[in-house]
């Protein structure tokens, strides 16, 4: 089975001129699966009955993965969703902010999974805790984002930001990854606004090199989590061979050559990592580098770490303003159904909860 959804539009264009036909009926493809979003080649009515059963007998299919279950948060504000791939299955999830409640532009975010687990095994985040069971393929990203697009059509609304904060190391899966990222910010693609995407990585200098040579104009997110190796070690046991200070310079290299500020992400862990001597010296490291810090109260996980008080939050954060590191702490969504950050897990059984 190949999917039409893995191609970026110069590999439809060549597909269409390859099977004998002109360069236009690439477009009849492309338009609309990423504007109405088709279940099989036989909705595609634009193109000729004879070239759809080509594509049919050569293997090509539409959007393999299936949605199997789909629970809202209280407030509606958050949806999560399982989709069926091949041989596993995979959560993913949209946020929405109304205006009403805190102003500003609509916005309806969706974080994307690039792994099934991940072998990172940060002790505080449930995927890290499962372990790695395979990559996904671009599709099956991409896949993740048509379903929503799809429900937000419905109501006559459109997705509008997508982050890389689901489950994986979207650098440990660059290639499926970035190809993904490519579909979906093409203008006869997905089309959305590359600085509409925010990427979520751990840290890996090499892979955040590489993006910045992308040419791409997306966001950038690295998982810091304390200021110094050792502490940083004890929460993500595979940072091994990076140092807090490789990581920070990848960063810069970041902001160099794309000229986007890099966001480093915090998760506070009470008693752990959210004293205020710890919060001075991550102000230290980052103070002058322009970046911004989103810190994270954590979310429960199956592990006994716990949410510092409001308090502990409110003192981390203003020891950083003081310092002049711009900061913020993320508003939390979704957690009564386990689909906030570090909370996603692919058992059928959790969902439910
Ligand atoms: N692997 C990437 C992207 C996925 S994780 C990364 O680590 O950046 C997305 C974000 O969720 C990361 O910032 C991660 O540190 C955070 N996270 C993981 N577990 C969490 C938890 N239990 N509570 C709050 N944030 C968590
Ligand atoms: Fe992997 Fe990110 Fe979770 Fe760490 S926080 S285990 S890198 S998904």
């Amino acid at each position: 089975m190949k999917d039409l959804y893995r191609l970026l539009p110069e590999e439809m264009e060549q597909l269409v001129i390859d099977m004998g036909y002109p360069r236009y009926r690439a477009d009849q493809i492309l338009l609309p699966l990423y504007y109405k979003f088709p279940k099989n080649l036989s909705e595609i009515k634009q193109l000729p009955k004879k070239m759809r059963e080509e594509l049919i007998e050569s293997g090509y299919v539409i959007g393999s993965a299936k949605k199997i279950h789909q629970i809202v948060s209280e407030d509606g504000d958050t949806t999560k969703l399982l989709l069926q791939l091949t041989d596993t299955s995979v959560e993913t999830v949209l946020m929405q902010y109304n205006p009403s409640k805190i102003g500003g532009h609509p916005r309806s975010t969706i974080c994307v999974s690039t792994q099934i687990g991940c072998a990172m095994g940060c002790v505080f985040c449930a995927t890290g805790q499962m372990g790695f069971e395979t990559n996904l393929m671009a599709e099956d990203i991409i896949s993740q984002v048509i379903h929503f697009a799809e429900i937000l059509q419905k109501r006559g609304e459109h997705v509008t930001n997508l982050v890389f904060m689901g489950m994986g190391e979207p650098m440990a899966n660059y290639d499926e990854m970035i190809r993904a990222v490519k579909i979906l910010t093409h203008d006869r693609g997905f089309g959305l606004g590359q600085r509409h995407i925010t990427i979520s990585t751990i840290g890996i200098p090499s892979g955040i090199d590489k993006l910045s040579e992308e040419n791409l104009q997306i966001g950038l997110a690295i998982s810091l989590h304390a200021p110094n190796n050792e502490l940083r070690k004890k929460l993500v046991p595979t940072a091994g061979p990076h140092s807090v200070e490789d990581i920070i310079d990848a960063g810069k290299r970041y902001f160099q050559k794309t000229g986007r500020r890099v966001t480093f992400e915090y998760a506070l862990m009470a008693g752990i990592n959210d004293s205020p001597e710890i919060a001075k010296e991550l102000s230290l490291l980052l103070q002058g580098n322009g970046s911004h810090v989103n810190l994270i109260p954590i979310n429960p996980t199956a592990g006994d770490f716990q949410r510092p008080s409001p308090e502990s939050v409110s003192e981390f954060e203003r020891i950083l303003s003081n310092a002049g590191v711009n900061c913020t702490v993320r508003m939390e969504k979704g957690t009564e159904i386990s689909a906030a950050c570090g909370q996603l897990r692919t058992d059928v059984d959790n969902l439910a909860k």
